[in-house]
């Protein structure tokens, strides 16, 4: 953490209390003087800083903006969000992650106000205006590559908890997405780098529609998404919500490493919308059509085809369709 994270993380535990510059001074090793530029750096970001003489620094306002020091204040993990890289603008915050995920310690975050090319799954594009979360966390599992999925059904049950949590009825649309009222809320893509026996790493990317208006979105996509800030009336607090997540994806993982993944499993199955539905999967192989009546142990979709034979789909694309 930066000097200046630091400071503006004193700042917002104090509460709008004053904190004298000798204090934050000694307290962080620095000069005086030092303390006063960082403080003007802050103000200069947008940060509403009261300054009274004999009493100190005092946080009044804060702008509507990605922090790292607002996300740590009070985050609740063990090794989640520890290490967090923030970026204005980034190509995508997975291949960041990817590249600095050899040196970086479990659980170091890197996350990004937009992305210029945010990714989908299998080359698509992911949309990332300003007022997303687009995050991308870095694992190191002690698994096998072949579980890997898991670590998707893992997130996105975190991000429907999460979404759920602000009284928004959040879906899990397999493998990879977030809905509420059938509308893409949030999209997940786990990348990994492995041996044959053993993951290096893994970096799970996961993009929320947060205070985005999506009726700027493209017109193919604008009536197949949704945000919070639509769902709610109001926008969300994005720190706020990045620091849940955070707190729920590592109580998730943290049960997947000591547990295994059958508890994860059953809530997975209990927030999912897509079991129980008629779907039309799509393959690189083929086009199946039938209904989804499960998802095994590994994450593998189990479909129920118009002839009665159950089909086991590993990856591919999947549509919800009405009965006919
Ligand atoms: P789908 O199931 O929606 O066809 P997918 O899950 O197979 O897509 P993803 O990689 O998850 O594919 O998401 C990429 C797709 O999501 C894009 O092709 C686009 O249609 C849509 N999309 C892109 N950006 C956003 C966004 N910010 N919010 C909602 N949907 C988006």
């Amino acid at each position: 953490m930066t000097i200046k994270d630091k400071i503006l993380g004193k700042l917002i535990s104090n509460k709008g209390t004053p904190v004298s510059g000798e204090k934050l001074a000694s307290e962080l090793s620095v000069s005086r003087a030092a303390v006063w530029k960082h403080i003007k750096t802050l103000r200069g970001e947008g940060y509403m800083i009261d300054s009274t003489t004999n009493r100190g620094y005092s946080l009044t306002g804060a702008p509507d903006l990605l922090a790292p020091a607002q996300i740590k204040a009070g985050l609740n993990t063990c090794i989640i969000g520890k290490e967090i890289h923030y970026f204005k603008e980034i190509e995508s915050t997975n291949t960041k992650a990817r590249e600095i995920a050899h040196s970086a310690e479990e659980g170091t975050v890197v996350i990004a106000e937009t992305q210029s090319g945010g990714k989908g799954r299998i080359g698509r594009k992911w949309l990332s205006p300003e007022g997303g979360i687009w995050l991308s966390i870095i694992l190191k599992p002690k698994i096998q590559p072949l579980h890997a999925a898991r670590l998707t059904l893992l997130a996105g049950l975190a991000a429907a908890k999460t979404i759920q949590g602000m009284s928004i009825e959040a879906k899990i649309k397999w493998p990879n997405d977030v809905l509420v009222k059938g509308k893409k809320v949030c999209g997940i893509l786990t990348e990994m780098e492995a041996e044959l026996d053993r993951i290096d790493y893994c970096v799970v990317g996961i993009g929320i529609n947060a205070n985005v208006d999506t009726e700027l979105f493209p017109e193919e996509i604008r009536d197949l998404s949704t945000s919070l800030e639509h769902e709610l009336g109001h926008a969300v607090n994005r720190n706020w919500f990045v620091r849940r997540l955070l707190e729920e994806f590592e109580k998730e993982y943290l049960t997947f490493q000591k547990d295994g993944f059958s508890s994860i499993l059953e809530e997975w199955r209990n927030m999912s919308g897509t079991i129980g539905e008629y779907v039309k999967i799509t393959t690189q192989a083929k086009t199946i059509y039938g209904e989804a009546v499960g998802v095994d142990d590994d994450g593998t979709l189990v479909i129920e085809t118009n002839d009665g034979k159950l089909e086991k789909i590993v990856a591919g694309t999947c549509e919800h369709l009405r009965r006919t």
